[in-house]
């Protein structure tokens, strides 16, 4: 058959780790493919996307800052992508039709699995710092994961409140001040704010005030240890990385993109950890 382009779409996008992640997948499967990074100028995402409407490229990752764009272009999407409101993977096929997903919310799930098994996302509420675009695909994986509750706190109260519009009575929008209170029995907590990116400091909550069974999880990558996810463990909580998250949104991605499934056999969060300067 003819050769499959993927690619990643993103403004900037030479940081991006997922070329190195799905061109080492391909030479493992020994595919004919290929996995290419795109940075369309801000205003010409979708003169980008309506270029590759035919299939000549199979797929494309989307990111920072066309998530929502993306969705916006897509012909069909599917339940995740419409809850999040976003998405990070396009599908294009041979009758010129868009199909938009979002694995990032997956990919969530997948690292807590992987990072703290065991972990049940019924059994007890969720905080989540942020209500950004990763903060939105977090509560749509998890409302469909069964969490029973979903607290958000956020630094702009009123766009954790769009949240709660947008997804209904499992979600509610805190202030800052009662963060302790949600705390005590929380069963996850994650970081989706930007805080902690670059090594500062991270989001303030005082993690020794939950549960000792709780999970928390950090969507920051760089570094890979943030200030957040060392506080976690100094309370001796189980700790989810940012970067398992994203090597666990790749898999369904390439499946999608490539149609098998990624060899095992690729360590690739060691490539991951040498790109990140942290092996
Ligand atoms: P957005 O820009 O959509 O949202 C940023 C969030 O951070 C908002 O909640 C914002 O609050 C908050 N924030 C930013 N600066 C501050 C500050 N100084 N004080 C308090 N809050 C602040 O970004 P995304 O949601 O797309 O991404 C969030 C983080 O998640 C990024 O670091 C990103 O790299 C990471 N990420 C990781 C993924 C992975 O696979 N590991 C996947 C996707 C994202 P406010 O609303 O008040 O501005």
């Amino acid at each position: 058959g003819a050769a499959i382009v993927g690619g990643v779409c993103g403004q900037p996008i030479k940081h991006s780790m997922s070329p190195v992640i799905h061109n080492a997948w391909i030479a493992a499967a020994g595919l004919d493919a290929v996995y290419v990074p795109f940075a369309p100028a801000a205003d010409r995402f979708e003169t980008f996307v309506d270029g590759l409407r035919g299939g000549a490229v199979r797929g494309v990752n989307v990111t920072i800052p066309f998530k929502e764009r993306a969705l916006a272009m897509a012909d069909t999407a599917s339940d995740l992508a419409r809850m999040a409101g976003a998405a990070n993977l396009l599908l294009f096929a041979a009758d010129g039709s868009v199909h938009a997903d979002n694995t990032d919310g997956p990919g969530l799930l997948g690292a807590v699995e992987t990072q703290a098994p065991g972990f049940d996302a019924k059994s007890a509420p969720v905080v989540i710092l942020g209500a950004g675009g990763a903060a939105r695909g977090a509560v749509a994986a998890l409302l469909l994961a069964g969490a029973p509750e979903i607290r958000i706190v956020n630094r702009t109260l009123a766009r954790a409140q769009e949240l709660v519009d947008a997804f209904g009575a499992k979600v509610v929008a805190v202030e800052e001040a009662a963060l302790p209170g949600l705390l005590a029995d929380a069963g996850l907590v994650i970081n989706a704010t930007s805080l902690g990116l670059g090594g500062g400091e991270g989001p303030a909550a005082d993690l020794s005030l939950t549960p000792k069974t709780a999970v928390v999880m950090d969507m920051v990558y760089k570094p890979l240890r943030t200030e957040f996810l060392r506080r976690a463990e100094a309370a001796g909580l189980r700790t989810v990385d940012g970067l398992e998250m994203l090597l666990r949104q790749a898999i369904p991605t390439f499946e999608a993109i490539y149609g098998v499934a990624p060899s095992a056999d690729v360590d690739v969060r060691g490539l991951a950890l040498t790109l990140l300067g942290e092996a």
